[in-house]
């Protein structure tokens, strides 16, 4: 069993020294989640092994067996709260924006069904989920103090982050924090650059950044 768990946390170091090299979101993300499952695996075969134990099962000291039950409920775990679970915590506690227009603006330049909730807050915030079905948030603060152009350019702004999965990224990012090798995976550029493409989105579509760079000085004022 020693030399088994020795193999998972090397295994887990490789999958972070890879993340380390990678530049797509997509491989980062998945690396996130290949790397807490390797490190997490020993604690759900200890355990499985451990009920196995207690119960008389014929599993009990059967490595192919105790495999076969921990790779699922880990993989299952992992992908249930990143995927699933938070985006629909969020999308299910809030109201939906029934406004027409920004309802049509999101529908023009997404091909994907985004849902757009309200976050019922005085603060000017505004941030989107990627997940089964993915989802814009602006608060009720931030449609009072903004303009229809500076909300397009927010609007624009977190339809390229759903596009390119920011948030997916993001969230490993914190899930990856759980991890005592976080500080190795040299995350610290990629939030800097998902921002930056994010705007560059924006600006290209509405031909200048007087909007977005309105929109944040106001938000940045309130918030
Ligand atoms: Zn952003």
């Amino acid at each position: 069993m020693l030399v088994i768990y020795s193999l998972l946390l090397v295994s887990a170091l490789a999958a972070i020294f890879i993340l380390r090299k990678t530049d797509s979101s997509r491989l980062k993300a998945g690396l996130v989640y290949i790397h807490l499952i390797l490190l997490f695996m020993p604690i759900a075969l200890m355990s499985t092994n451990t009920a196995c134990g207690l119960t008389c099962s014929s599993c009990h000291n059967n490595l192919p067996v105790l495999f076969m039950y921990s790779i699922p409920i880990t993989a299952a775990a992992a992908a249930f709260f990143g995927f699933v679970g938070v985006p629909l915590f969020y999308t299910l506690s809030n109201r939906r924006i029934k406004t027409r227009w920004i309802k049509n603006f999101v529908r023009r330049y997404s091909a994907s069904n985004i849902q757009l909730c309200l976050l019922n807050t005085a603060k000017p915030v505004a941030f989107s989920f990627k997940s089964l079905r993915s989802g814009i948030f602006l608060s009720v603060g931030m449609l009072e103090i903004l303009t229809k152009d500076e909300i397009e350019a927010v609007l624009l702004h977190e339809i390229s982050h759903i596009k390119r999965l920011s948030s997916v990224t993001k969230f490993s990012q914190k899930l990856l924090m759980f991890s005592p090798f976080y500080k190795f995976a040299g995350f610290n550029g990629s939030d800097k650059l998902e921002e930056e493409a994010a705007d560059k989105f924006a600006i290209s579509i509405q031909k200048t950044d007087k909007y977005l760079q309105s929109a944040k000085r106001k938000m940045d004022k309130f918030g």
